[in-house]
C-alpha cells in the first residue's frame, strides 16, 4: 500500500519534511514573495494537529556545498514560525542537528540549516572537471558520502514527507536518496506534491477531449521533448511566443530581426508534419504585433509572421492569431498553457497572451480542466489577475515540464517506487 499523509498516524512521531523553502530574498534578507512559505503550510500544519513533530529541511539558493550566510535559511525562521503560528528552532548544521532532533516533542518544529551548504546534497563533486581523469572515481566517493549524508537527515526522524515539487525532478540527498532509508509504510508525499502530481495525471493521462496545449515562451529548442510527447495526447497545440517565427522561417517566410532558431528549422518543419500525420490541429501564429527595437515603447507593426520587414521583429502574436488561439480553446475539456505568447513583460505587448489566459479563464468557466505551470505563464495570468480563473497553477518550474516530458521524477518515484 503507499502510505498517504492522510493515512499515516503522525501522533508521538517525528516527521523530516523536505519543503522548497527557496523564497526570493531582498538585499535586506526580507522575503519578497512567500507563495513557497504558504504552499508547504498545509502538510506542516496537519503534522502538528496530528500530534506530530516536525523537522523541515530545504535548499535556499546555489551556495555550491559552502556555507555562505547569504543563503542561511536562519534568515527566514520568524516567517515561518508566524506562519505556522508556533516557534521554530534552527539547528545551524543541518548534518548535526541529531541532539536537537532527538529533544523533539510532539507538537515542536525544527528547521535545518541549508543542506546544499553540504556538497552531499546535490551529490556532485566540487572542485574537478568532468574531463579530468579522477572525475569518475570522485563521483563515485561522493556517491558514497550522499548516502551517509541522507543517512544522517534519516536518523532524525521517523517518518519522510516530500513536499517540495520544485526539486522533485534531481536525485538529492533529501529529495530522493534519503527514501531508500525509510520503509514504504514511513514514507509519503506532501499534501503540494499529491496536488501537483495530480495535475500532471489530469494532463497526461486522465484527458477530457477535446485537449488544447498551448506552449509559448522563446525557443522551440527548450520545448521539444514536451511538443513531441503531447503530439501523442493533443486535439489542439498552439504554438506561439518566440517560436512563431522559427516555424515561419521554416515555411519560407521572412521574419525580420525576430528571434528565430536557424538550426531549428528542419525539426520545425517535421513538428508540422508529426501534426499532420497525427491528426492534431496545429496553431501557428499567422500575424504579429513587431517592433522596432526590442523596447516597450518600441514603435508598432502589424504584419504575416512570415512577412516581417527587415528592421522588425516579431514581439506579440497579432489579432489573427489571437483569434485562432481562441478559438482552438474555446470549448476545450483539458487545457495546458506554458509560455507567453510575446514579450508580456513589456505592457505594450501582452495582447497575445492576454487573449489566451481570457480563452483559457473562459474555457475554465464552462467547466473545462486548465494547468498553468512554468515560470513565465504562471507570471502572466498573475500580471492579468487571472489566477483564480483557472484550474490549477503549478509551482514547479522545470519539475512539471520534465513530468510532462513524460519523465519520471526522482522525488517522486523514491516514494512511490515507480
Ligand atoms: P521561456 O522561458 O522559453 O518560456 O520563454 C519566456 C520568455 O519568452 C518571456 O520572457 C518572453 O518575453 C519571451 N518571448 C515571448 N515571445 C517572444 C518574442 N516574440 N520574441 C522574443 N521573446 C519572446
Amino acid at each position: 500500500m503507499i502510505m498517504t499523509i492522510d493515512n499515516y498516524k503522525f501522533a508521538g512521531k517525528k516527521a523530516i519534511v523536505r519543503v522548497d523553502f527557496n523564497v526570493p530574498l531582498d538585499e535586506n534578507g526580507v522575503i519578497t514573495d512567500d507563495t513557497r512559505i504558504r504552499g508547504a503550510l498545509p502538510t506542516l500544519q496537519h503534522i502538528l494537529n496530528e500530534g506530530g513533530a516536525l523537522i523541515i529541511m530545504s535548499h535556499m539558493g546555489k551556495p555550491k556545498g559552502k556555507v555562505n550566510a547569504k543563503f542561511s535559511l536562519s534568515q527566514i525562521v520568524d516567517a515561518v514560525s508566524k506562519a505556522l503560528g508556533t516557534k521554530v528552532m534552527f539547528a545551524p548544521d543541518c548534518a548535526k542537528a541529531k541532539e536537537q532532533a532527538d529533544a523533539l516533542k510532539p507538537g515542536e518544529v525544527l528547521m535545518l540549516e541549508n543542506l546544499r551548504f553540504y556538497a552531499e546534497e546535490e551529490g556532485k563533486p566540487v572542485g574537478i572537471e568532468k574531463e579530468d581523469p579522477a572525475y569518475d572515481e570522485a563521483k563515485k566517493a561522493m556517491k558514497a558520502s550522499q548516502k551517509e549524508f541522507a543517512k544522517t537527515l534519516a536518523s532524525y526522524a521517523d517518518c519522510y514527507v516530500n513536499d517540495a515539487f520544485g526539486t522533485a525532478h534531481r536525485k538529492h540527498a533529501s529529495t530522493a536518496v534519503i527514501a531508500d532509508y525509510f520503509d514504504a509504510d514511513n514514507k509519503m508525499l506532501g499534501y503540494l506534491m499529491e496536488k501537483e502530481v495530480q495535475a500532471v495525471e489530469n494532463i497526461l493521462n486522465n484527458i477530457k477531449r477535446p485537449f488544447t496545449a498551448i506552449m509559448g515562451g522563446s525557443k522551440v529548442s527548450t520545448k521539444i521533448g514536451i511538443i513531441e510527447n503531447l503530439m501523442n495526447k493533443v486535439d489542439n497545440l498552439i504554438l506561439c511566443g518566440g517560436m512563431t517565427y522559427t516555424f515561419a522561417k521554416a515555411q519560407g517566410g521572412h521574419v525580420g530581426n525576430s528571434i528565430c532558431e536557424d538550426d531549428k528549422l528542419d525539426l520545425a518543419l517535421d513538428i508540422i508534419a508529426q501534426a499532420k500525420a497525427k491528426g492534431v490541429n496545429l496553431v501557428l501564429g499567422t500575424d504579429s504585433v513587431c517592433g522596432d527595437k526590442f523596447a516597450n515603447d518600441a514603435k508598432q507593426l502589424v504584419c504575416p509572421s512570415g512577412a516581417i520587414p527587415d528592421g522588425w521583429e516579431g514581439l506579440d502574436a497579432g489579432p489573427e492569431s489571437r483569434k485562432a488561439f481562441a478559438k482552438a480553446i474555446e470549448g476545450a475539456k483539458t487545457i495546458l498553457w506554458n509560455g507567453p505568447a510575446g514579450v508580456f513583460e513589456f505592457d505594450n505587448f501582452t495582447g497575445g497572451s492576454k487573449a489566451i489566459a481570457e480563452a483559457v479563464a473562459k474555457a475554465t468557466d464552462e467547466g473545462a480542466y486548465s494547468l498553468i505551470g512554468g515560470g513565465d505563464s504562471v507570471a502572466c495570468v498573475n500580471k492579468f489577475g487571472m489566477a483564480d480563473r483557472v484550474s490549477y497553477i503549478s509551482t514547479g518550474g522545470g519539475a512539471l515540464l520534465e513530468a510532462i516530458e513524460g519523465k519520471v521524477l526522482p522525488g517522486v518515484a523514491a516514494i512511490k517506487g515507480e
